[in-house]
């Protein structure tokens, strides 16, 4: 059978198919004799589940970052909430019923309240107090931990997936993802392309498709359960061929950047959070292009301290080894909430308070970023860069602000270098005037993911829309040449890192538009160098 669906990332997989549920065990009620004997099963289930949660969170350091690792540390400590388990043991012993039975109430009584509280937070806990009841039902019903248990990788199918569940997935063990929803242009995406796995989304999958053989074209968008001997064949040639080019372009590693008639332009890696330096480092990335900040605010449940996040800041840039390091201020609202903001709900989020629009308005969280910035700035090569633009008076404001952080921190005795401040140029304002807005800044770097959605008036979240959300929209190419012509003329350098960059059927495009600058997914850095190395300028 064969289903359509749209590529997140390109790539051939074969395997297994494993169909993820978001764990919601049945649990049956049963009357049990020995009270002793049942509390402690429930004792024992809670400590091997905080031991998991302990392996979680070493995994989720190494990968995501202390920040993003938090939650498990959460989670452990509220297995040890005195309610939480009082409320557990309680019905053992009351109603002399299986331990299964009394996490399930528990859990679900305590969910029901959180859920109904009016705070964000406390509503998001709701989530956390289910998913630590179910990891103590399944250790007691004898599961495994999770979907990732079994030795051979996988196809991994899945409703839709959350970036938190992205995180804690095996990636030795998903040879690709198949989602039912979610948009290419979301954040999840996003995090797939990172993990550098074919995947994709709007796959309408059966569910008995669990343990059947499967295949998946991230080059196609094409998804086949249980293929004919003939299409098994042919993809296994495609996938040899695939292997063969990754090996090939990990020769690319240490190469310049340069087409055929010399001309350079660099590459530099999109980050989410510490744990992806390795990534951009193992894939010869020149520096970070693109360090989304938020994603410190997004995994924390409080705002980040300026200790925190001068130590996530201070830690890339150390890694990046003196490459540059671009640092995006706080990008939040729209899709991406938090709830501790305390942000109303608003009729349109993609045009509503979000981003450095937050930031002017609310100082002390702007500072406190700024100054974490500029103190981890003595520890690397820091540029920092400033989302959402749309006036120069904006510019003029964020770099009083800045002056003020460099004043106090001089007063303080604190170091810091020369930091290159830039914007991103993602509406069609900042397009317009950026003749003006270059006089103010050391660079742009163009975020084609907004600006194609402010430009097209599409809704990048809506997948209904994917087909015509078009980045190879004239007007999107003649707002990139305008943008390189005027930054140049006022000697800023210019690049691109929303996800166009990484567009090959442009590369050429780019580079006869004159950018200066590609920043892509660490995983496509070595597919632009290739495209880069084999393009001939002065070919036509
Ligand atoms: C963009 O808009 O192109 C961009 C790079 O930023 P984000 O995808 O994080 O909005
Ligand atoms: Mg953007």
């Amino acid at each position: 059978m064969q289903m359509e669906g749209k590529s997140v990332f390109g790539g051939i997989a074969i395997g297994r198919l494993s169909v993820y549920h978001k764990r919601d065990s049945a649990v049956k009620r049963v009357k049990i004799s020995d009270v002793e004997a049942e509390k402690k099963r429930f004792e024992d289930a809670k400590e091997e589940a905080k031991r998991q949660l302990g392996v979680f969170y070493e995994k989720a350091l190494k990968e995501v970052g202390e920040v993003n690792a938090a939650i498990f540390e959460t989670h452990q400590m509220m297995l040890d909430d005195l309610d939480y388990v009082e409320s557990i043991t309680n019905i053992i012993e009351t109603q002399e019923v299986n331990a299964e039975f009394a996490v399930a109430s528990t859990g679900d009584n305590f969910s029901q309240m959180f859920a109904s509280m009016d705070d964000d937070y406390m509503k998001a806990r709701a989530a956390d107090v289910k998913d630590i009841s179910n990891r103590v039902i399944s250790i007691l019903q004898g599961a495994g931990e999770g979907v990732m248990t079994g030795d051979e990788p996988v196809i991994l199918l899945a409703d839709d997936l959350a970036p938190s569940e992205t995180v804690q997935l095996d990636k030795s063990k998903v040879l690709s993802f198949v989602t039912r929803h979610g948009s290419t242009n979301s954040h999840t995406a996003i995090l797939a392309r990172t993990m550098n796995i074919p995947a994709l989304i709007g796959v309408d999958f059966p569910e008995d498709a669990d343990g059947k053989l499967g295949i998946v074209d991230g080059y196609q968008g094409l998804f086949y359960l249980e293929p004919d001997e003939e299409t098994l064949e042919k993809y296994r040639r495609k996938k040899d061929e695939d292997d063969q080019k990754k090996r090939l372009l990990l020769e690319l590693k240490g190469k310049e950047n340069v087409t055929l008639d010399g001309k350079k332009i660099n590459l530099y890696a999109n980050i989410g959070g510490v744990s992806d330096v390795a990534n951009a480092l193992a894939n010869d990335a020149g520096g970070i292009g693109l360090f989304r900040s938020e994603f410190l605010y997004l995994e924390s449940d409080d705002y980040p301290t300026e200790e925190a996040q001068f130590m996530a800041y201070k830690t890339v840039a150390e890694n990046m080894a003196g490459k540059k390091v671009i640092i995006r201020t706080l990008d939040i609202g729209a899709d991406k909430q938090v709830g501790y903001f305390g942000l109303e709900k608003e009729e349109n989020p993609a045009m509503g308070y979000r981003a450095i629009r937050i930031c002017l308005d609310r100082k002390d969280i702007f500072k406190t970023q700024l100054r974490a910035l500029y103190r981890a700035s003595y520890y690397g090569t820091i540029s920092i860069m400033f989302p959402m633009i749309i006036s120069v008076s904006e510019v003029k404001q964020i770099k009083e602000i800045a002056a003020e952080v460099r004043a106090e921190l001089d007063a303080d005795g604190i170091p810091y270098k020369d930091v290159e401040l830039g914007i991103m140029i993602e509406t069609p304002a900042a397009v317009m005037i950026s003749d003006l807005l270059a006089k103010e800044v050391d660079f742009f770097s163009i975020g084609t993911n907004d600006l194609t959605q402010y430009t097209l008036a599409i809704d990048r979240q809506n997948p209904k829309l994917d087909n015509i959300y078009d980045s190879h929209h004239e007007a999107i190419l003649r707002m990139l040449q305008m943008v390189v012509d005027n930054g140049h003329k006022e000697g800023c350098w210019v690049g691109i890192c929303g996800e166009l960059g990484a567009d090959t059927s442009l590369t050429e495009t780019f580079l006869r538009m004159g950018f200066d600058e590609l920043s892509v997914s660490p995983s496509m850095i070595l597919r632009v160098r290739d495209k880069i190395r084999n393009t001939d300028l002065s070919a036509k």
